[in-house]
């Protein structure tokens, strides 16, 4: 048997069967590039969606791991450690907002997201202020919460009843999100970027729009920036490059780089409606890792990480866009900077399966989204590399009287 065999075996008898992977164990990583048992070489597009945002095996995080797992790796949140609060000063600085809360994942930080604004909600308009507003299509976690705010019937189906306060509109939808907001909803919850639906970005005029209904009925504007946030659109946050800022953050993914560590921080007005003993957590904010937080963010700033991210990232477009011109299954890029998508018109699975043969790892998602997250120290030559194995699995040519702008 071999050693993907005895894996893949072991794990179809002893694990709930939730995961439909990839025909394919890996074993260790490198910078931008991953290796299976046989030590086949694969070139990462994914970053174990959105997480290793510095790549695999960064000098600087190993040594921060090392050395403070030989200090103390947990202690709980019933005493201080070293880098809690230096943490959350850094994502205050950078944010703008005031306060910091740490959790263990996304969706642990979209939970302590809405209790927060429920709490606040509660206070400026007593119990009847807890309605909350989502987009369709959205995805925020799996937990009855942050599920009852994913506007996607595939994630809700056999969950019900969820929770009923939540009204669903689409994204981009002035209209709809105007007669959704009242003076019992106490949020608007949103990705500025669509990550798991599609990546389909919110308008600037829609955000604003958000932004003023939210501050006219005292509700929180959250952002789920779980995906697109900490760097991949080539600003630190997302409503930067949108120019929106949102009451309460959501953020995860890359933040420890690969240990599980989220957070929402929120702005004061918010902040204060919690009070001792009302949410916690035994893991979150631990000091290992908050100290390799602290360190995700040095490592960024210090590497010019946003500046690559930025450059890389256009170049990704365009190679992408330049597909899109030639080949008769794409229809249009949407995303920027390291969150992009090429929309297909025949499943991206298949694929996904291909690009594993090249040595390529891509995702799919929506079925016919091939998203592409990758490390943020992704350089030209790996798009290029991206984009020749890409060239080879699309197959067909356009035929040059196609109007390709109409198809996207
Ligand atoms: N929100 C968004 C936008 C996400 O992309 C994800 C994860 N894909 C989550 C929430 C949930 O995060 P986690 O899986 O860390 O709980």
């Amino acid at each position: 048997m071999s050693r993907f065999e005895q894996i893949t075996d072991l794990e179809k008898r002893y694990l709930l069967q939730t995961y439909n992977r990839y025909p394919v164990a890996l074993e260790k990583g490198k910078g931008v590039f991953v290796f299976d048992f046989e030590g086949n070489r694969y070139l990462d597009f994914v970053s174990g969606i959105g997480v290793n945002a510095l790549g695999h095996a960064h000098p600087r995080i190993v040594k921060a791991i090392r050395d403070q797992a030989a200090k103390v790796i947990h202690l709980s949140n019933l005493y201080y450690n070293e880098y809690q609060g230096q943490l959350a000063e850094r994502l205050c600085q950078l944010s703008g907002l005031d306060r910091a809360f740490f959790q263990n994942s996304g969706t642990e930080a979209i939970e302590g997201s809405i209790k927060l604004a429920r709490l606040a909600g509660h206070r400026a308009g007593g119990d009847a202020k807890c309605r909350l507003v989502a987009l369709e299509g959205s995805y925020h976690g799996r937990t009855f919460g942050a599920l009852s705010l994913t506007g996607q019937e595939k994630h809700r189906k056999g969950f019900e009843p969820l929770l009923g306060d939540v009204t669903f509109v689409p994204q981009n939808d002035i209209a709809a999100l105007r007669a959704a907001i009242n003076g019992n909803t106490c949020a608007i919850v949103l990705e500025p970027i669509f990550g798991e639906g599609g990546i389909l970005e919110c308008s600037e005029e829609f955000l604003r729009e958000c932004r003023a209904l939210a501050a006219q009925h005292q509700a929180a504007l959250i952002f789920d920036e779980i995906q697109c946030g900490l760097g991949r659109t080539g600003t630190m946050f997302a409503f930067q490059t949108f120019g929106v800022v949102p009451d309460i953050l959501a953020i995860a993914k890359p933040i420890a780089a690969g240990l599980p560590l989220g957070a929402f921080l929120a702005r004061e007005q918010f902040a204060t409606a919690i009070s001792p003993g009302q949410h916690g957590t035994t893991f979150g904010g631990g000091p290992l890792a908050c100290r390799v937080g602290l360190e995700y963010l040095a490592i960024v700033e210090e590497e010019k990480l946003l500046e690559n991210v930025a450059r890389v990232g256009a170049y990704l477009t365009q190679q992408l866009q330049m597909l899109v011109d030639k080949y008769a299954a794409t229809q249009g890029v949407r995303g920027r900077g390291f969150i992009q998508g090429l929309v297909l018109d025949i499943p991206a699975r298949p694929l996904v399966e291909q690009g594993l043969t090249e040595g390529v790892l891509f995702n799919a998602t929506q079925d016919t989204v091939l998203r592409f997250l990758p490390p943020f120290l992704l350089q030209e030559k790996h798009v290029d590399k991206g984009i020749r194995v890409l060239k080879k699995l699309l197959g067909k040519k356009r035929k040059k009287q196609q109007n390709v702008e109409s198809a996207a």
